[in-house]
């Protein structure tokens, strides 16, 4: 790349939500854009996830959120079936539904609760006994009382995906570079800003879209600074020689775990503080599979395949940052999106599509303001 390089737009980080909105913007407008990544594509959080899309298990109230979840799940067909088309790779998305399982009598007052405000906002929800629960799962444990099913939350292979996007915006107008991390975006006068990469490079811009997930802390930004930080997630995967389950199961304090289709199943996950680190640990690990002894004791037994982790990109508040930062309208942020990242991928990629070409955006989004942290220094 020469010292001075001038292109329309710049988004830093190739992750889920980066790539999305490359992939977003190339369909919306002509101009050129530049993807730039420090390292691996997507290799903090976005290839470790879980890909589950499952709005009504992340949050305990009706709000803005659960409209930013549920309006991204809507989305979800159209933008799997648009990249199959464009480049024939299938990211495995698959609606197989989510049972929530209760196998103590405290869990299921708190699921009671849940269904209670829950039920009116989508009537497709069922309240199951243990029984009930059992027949559409033979391999839940004994001890599972009560469940919830959810039968339009789906899952997705989320290396897939990204390399499905990967893949349709290689064939468009956008500059894909990796091993270039960005380490400053500035104010240009009024003709946009300017970025510097950790080689000294000055890239002009009219736009910098700032997508680096939970290293947004290394970007020297006008302040004030965005609070996003890292969490760390353990999850492992078992083999299962025939598929057990068709949904995914939750279940209680944080637990998970997902049949895919490539006849693993993902159990995951922890949330640990080890700064910048990615670790596994057999800690990590204890407190999301001790609960599987009464929820799926057929699952301990499986053969283990393998166990990784990545860092969940989080905000104060736990709410994603989307939107144009208070002090420079031309820097435009979207990270924080923490455990919904490859939920809120398409939702994400529309509403800067949108901003980006004059139009409104498809769900409210103050709530996600970068505006919330002026007063952050
Ligand atoms: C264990 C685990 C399970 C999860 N399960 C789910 C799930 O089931 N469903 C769900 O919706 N979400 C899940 N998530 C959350 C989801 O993975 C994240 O919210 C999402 O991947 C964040 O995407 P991102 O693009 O913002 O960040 P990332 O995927 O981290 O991508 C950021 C990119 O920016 C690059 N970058 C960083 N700094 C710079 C810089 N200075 N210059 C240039 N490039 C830079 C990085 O190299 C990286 O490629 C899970 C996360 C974890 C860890």
């Amino acid at each position: 790349m020469p010292s001075q390089y001038h292109v329309k737009i710049v988004i830093i980080g190739a992750g889920i939500i980066g790539t999305s909105i490359a992939w977003h913007l190339s369909r919306a407008m002509e101009e050129n854009i530049l993807l730039l990544d420090r390292s691996e594509p997507g290799g903090l959080a976005t290839n470790a996830a879980a890909g589950i899309l499952g709005p009504l298990n992340e949050t305990d109230h009706e709000g803005p959120f659960l409209d930013l979840l549920r309006a991204s799940l809507a989305l979800y067909p159209d933008f799997v079936e648009a990249l199959m088309e464009e480049t024939g790779l299938s990211p495995d998305f698959v609606r197989s539904g989510i049972l929530s399982v209760a196998s103590s009598d405290e869990e299921e007052v708190l699921l009671k609760k849940r269904w209670q405000w829950q039920k009116p906002l989508d009537n497709s929800i069922e309240w199951l006994s243990g029984k009930e629960a059992r027949a559409m799962e033979p391999h839940l444990g004994e001890d599972v009382q009560a469940a919830i099913r959810y039968p339009n939350e789906s899952h997705v292979y989320a290396p897939r995906l990204l390399r499905a996007l990967q893949g349709s915006i290689s064939q468009k107008k956008i500059d894909w570079r990796r091993g270039e991390p960005v380490v400053a975006v500035r104010e240009n006068g009024s003709e946009g800003v300017v970025i510097t990469t950790s080689r000294g490079e000055r890239i002009f811009a009219e736009k910098a879209i700032l997508t680096p997930g939970a290293f947004m802390g290394g970007i020297s930004l006008p302040p004030p600074i965005m609070p996003v930080t890292p969490v760390n997630g353990q999850i492992l995967a078992v083999r299962s020689t025939q598929r057990p389950y068709r949904h995914i199961v939750f279940y209680p304090p944080k637990g998970y775990f997902v049949p895919k289709l490539d006849g693993t199943v993902v159990i995951g996950a922890s949330e640990d503080d080890y700064g910048h680190e990615t670790k596994v640990t057999p800690k990590g690990m204890i407190d999301f599979l001790s609960p599987l002894k009464k929820v799926s004791p057929h699952l301990l037994e499986q053969p283990f395949h393998h166990a990784w982790s990545g860092l969940r990109p989080k905000t104060p508040d736990g709410l994603p940052i989307i939107g144009a930062h208070p002090s420079n309208p031309n820097i435009i942020i979207a990270a924080g999106h923490y455990r919904n990242g490859i939920l809120l991928s398409p939702v994400t990629g529309a509403i800067i599509a949108n901003l980006l070409t004059g139009k409104n955006s498809p769900v409210p989004i103050e709530a996600f303001s970068p505006g919330r942290f002026k007063s952050a220094t």
